[in-house]
């Protein structure tokens, strides 16, 4: 069946004519895709009769089915997706207060990244996602806001997976995210874990994506035993590709920090990370730790995190915290996991 998400305009046009119908009906079935969050044919009620027919028979939209869903005391809807091939994949909601409606997508099942605090990275990697399978994420999103009048606002890269590991279909899904879901550039953030080549890559690519790098630690020795990709770009390396980046996109970069009970918040810590960002336009994003089952470490008392803060403005950096969402579900940075596919899998 073809999946109408992972069609292009072209493609559509192209189907259209082998079925005998108007160019002009592709922009149709698209905005009905779009703008009005149509989820069937039936809904389309400007296509004749015929079309709505031959999609319905020979289309469907999306290619994931909904395994389960959560749906937090903060708002925040986290939901697991079963993609074709029995993988699970999640993907959160968060409403504010606002107008803001931001999607946190996975780009792909599991980590291969390891990072020792992160749910994703204790499961393992299974596969990269494809860009359909990362757009549609956000599509479906998008397509449940607009039935209620409502839009997808923002869209964050930072669910399961690294998405600089599957580089090539994460830069294609973004432009996606643009030029199909109307997501503006600057509404959409990309998370690296820091792959320093990648980052620099980037930098190329023109767009105004916005960056966020996950540091943790401000020593090689700390971030080493958080983060086994340390070993591979240390901090030195990183930082230098967070400069390139900068200095050829006039951009400032969003460093996450995870604030880890006694072991990544004293000041002396932060001291040091000031020195290792003099100079680099950015921005510290500090998240109490979330929990997770396979890691020990708990939250920052909230003196702590105000005296870290303290320390980074008298250097001139600003940090502000993130607010948790959606913990009661699991659904905060760093909790995401295929739950059901593990439970599945214990005899
Ligand atoms: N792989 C990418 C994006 C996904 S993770 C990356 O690592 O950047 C999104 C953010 O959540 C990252 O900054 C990650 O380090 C952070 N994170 C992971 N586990 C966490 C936890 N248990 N508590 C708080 N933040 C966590
Ligand atoms: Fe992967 Fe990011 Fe989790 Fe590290 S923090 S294991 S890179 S998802």
């Amino acid at each position: 069946m073809l999946d109408l998400y992972a069609m292009t305009e072209a493609d559509l046009k192209a189907r259209l004519a082998e079925w005998g119908h108007k160019p002009f009906r592709a922009g149709q079935v698209r905005a009905w895709l779009y703008d009005r969050g149509a989820t069937t044919p039936d809904e389309m009620t400007d296509l004749p009769k015929a079309l709505r027919e031959r999609l319905a028979a020979e289309t469907r939209v999306g290619s994931m089915d909904v395994d389960t869903e959560q749906v937090s005391r903060d708002g925040t809807i986290k939901r697991l997706y079963k993609l074709h091939d029995g993988q699970l994949v999640e993907s959160v909601l968060m409403p504010y207060q606002t107008l803001r409606r931001t999607a946190c997508i996975s780009t792909q099942a599991g980590c291969a990244m390891g990072c020792v605090f992160c749910a994703t990275g204790q499961m393992g990697f299974a596969r990269h996602l494809t860009a359909d399978e990362i757009v549609e994420q956000a599509a479906r999103w998008s397509a449940e806001l607009r039935q209620k009048g409502e839009r997808l606002s923002n869209v964050v890269l930072m669910g399961m997976g690294e998405p600089f590991h599957n580089y090539d279909q994460t830069l294609i899904a973004l432009r996606r995210l643009m030029s199909d879901l109307g997501i503006g550039a600057r509404h959409i953030t990309v998370s690296t874990v820091g792959l320093a080549p990648r980052i620099r890559q980037f930098a190329d690519e023109g767009l105004q994506v916005g960056l966020a790098v996950s540091l943790h630690a401000s020593s090689d020795e700390a971030r080493d035993a958080l983060m086994p990709v340390n070993k591979r770009y240390p901090i030195d390396e990183l930082i230098d590709a967070c400069r390139e980046y900068a200095q050829k996109t006039g951009r400032r970069i969003t460093f996450e920090w995870a604030l880890i009970r006694g072991r990544n918040d004293d000041e002396a810590t932060a001291e040091r990370l000031a020195r290792v960002l003099s100079g680099l336009p950015c921005h510290v994003n500090l998240i109490p730790l979330n929990p997770t089952g396979g890691y020990d470490g708990g939250p920052s008392d909230p003196d702590r995190v105000a005296r870290f803060i303290d320390v980074l403005a008298r250097h001139g950096i600003p940090g502000t915290i993130r607010v948790r969402r959606g913990i009661d579900i699991d659904a905060g940075c760093g909790q995401l996991k295929s739950t059901v596919q593990k439970k599945t899998r214990t005899p």
